[in-house]
């Protein structure tokens, strides 16, 4: 019998079971082929095309506690290095999200405000301004550079990686805390096992634990293959996030579904043993509704990979034709995703010789990795009126589009998702 431990906490390198549950048939879904990783940027000074890495991107699915993943564990320090170009700050859609989280969680449940509330992965500390602005003590866990963002915006920021040892630590020197978040985490962290025995050991008896995760139906709804890459190890359903808390003596006593990254299942957590909190209806009707939807069934995974397969051609049809056109395409957005997309449809400079981005955006300059396209700051360009633009983060396409025109820009749109669709 393996331990818990060591099937949780995961070795870098190609995987052969179930990350959660340990089940070795897993089914093939969809192989992306080998994809350097979406957010290893190619800085233009420094010349590093040539230590570029590739790893399997190849997404896979387990019957048992219907867990989407990936088979292969790049090492983390690979994937979030000091300099990882992503502030959650700086996209005002997702900002308001995150600011307005504190007081969303407090309505579904009212968490003591006497204590500290902590969040793991905090990037910029976005999300704590929120519980800082309730009045709150916040504490910050934020492995890369954009911890100091965090500590010059009075958000107390620990520069490092989450972890059972470091929980310990906080907890001894801070006490406990009434609330835990990690948006995003659960699906990016490779020691599973540290994370969740970590929160455990911050929460205090009627303390609550709530994160937020890609969400696996919105994920094949909208057909968005370009969510997975290697940062996102995990693709969860409620019924998975269930499996593998009650591991760990925990339970899931709400699930709502919310707007982030195109579609995320937020989950609000306390201890078996937290009598005060009764399970709500909303698990049942989220589990009643992936089961309608049948994501407890191989074929509506098989039917997710053959309309990637689709929009794939269509976009390089699209594509091709307005290049033997002579028409200019830019592309609009650099999100992680657009990597993964980008690499997967075979999309070149030739297509595509711009990326644009705002001008407070870190990724400036820099090369998309794989294909190689840069990303430059959409001032420069937009003027010139490109005939079209293929909009990279299409997730967020109504507020862009939008933007895009309140500053005068004609070109017509192209929506790579859920179906390449143009807009004019
Ligand atoms: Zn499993």
């Amino acid at each position: 019998m393996i331990d818990i431990k060591s099937q949780h906490n995961l070795k870098f390198g190609q995987q052969n079971k179930c990350q959660i549950c340990g089940n070795i048939k897993l089914k093939p879904i969809i192989n992306l082929g080998l994809q350097p990783p979406c957010d290893s940027l190619i800085q233009l000074k420094k010349k590093d095309f040539f230590n570029e890495l590739y790893f399997p991107l190849n997404f896979v699915w387990c019957s048992k506690c219907i867990l989407g993943q990936i088979d292969y564990v790049v090492d983390p320090k690979l994937l979030f290095y000091p300099e990882y170009p992503y502030r959650s700050g700086i996209t005002s859609t997702l900002a308001k999200n995150l600011i307005s989280t504190a007081e969303k969680i407090y309505k579904v449940h009212q968490y003591d405000l006497s204590k500290y509330a902590l969040d793991i992965g905090s990037n910029d500390g976005t999300l704590l301004k929120g519980f800082y602005e309730k009045g709150m003590k916040v504490i910050g866990v934020e492995p890369t550079n954009i911890s100091n963002i965090a500590n010059k915006n009075s958000i107390f920021t620990i520069n490092n990686f989450f972890s059972y040892n470091l929980a310990k630590k906080i907890s001894k020197k801070y006490g406990k805390a009434s609330i835990v978040t990690g948006a995003n985490v659960f699906a990016h962290i490779a020691n599973l096992w540290d994370l969740i025995k970590g929160v455990k050991e911050l929460l205090n008896h009627n303390g609550i634990f709530v994160t937020e995760s890609h969400y696996l139906l919105d994920i094949l709804k909208t057909t968005q293959y370009d969510s997975i890459y290697h940062e996102h190890l995990k693709y969860y359903s409620l019924k998975s996030i269930i499996i593998l808390l009650k591991k760990y003596r925990l339970k899931v006593f709400h699930a709502e579904r919310i707007s982030n990254y195109g579609g995320s299942i937020r989950v609000y957590v306390t201890s078996l043993d937290n009598k005060n909190i009764k399970i709500n209806k909303s698990i049942l009707n989220l589990l009643n509704l992936e089961k309608k939807y049948g994501l407890y069934e191989l074929e509506t995974f098989k039917n997710f990979a053959k309309k990637i397969i689709k929009t794939k051609k269509d976009l390089n049809q699209l594509l091709l034709e307005l290049f033997l056109k002579n028409k200019t395409i830019y592309g609009v957005g650099a999100p992680g995703r657009a990597s993964t997309l980008l690499n997967y449809c075979s999309i070149s400079k030739l297509f595509l010789p711009y990326i644009l981005e705002q001008s407070n955006c870190l990724k400036l300059n820099m090369l998309i990795p794989g294909c190689h396209i840069p990303i430059i700051d959409e001032k420069t360009i937009l003027k010139k009126q490109p005939d079209y633009l293929l909009l990279l983060s299409w997730h967020y396409w109504k507020p862009i589009l939008k933007n895009i025109r309140s500053k005068g820009i004609k070109s017509k749109v192209i929506l790579p998702l859920p179906k390449v669709k143009i807009i004019n």
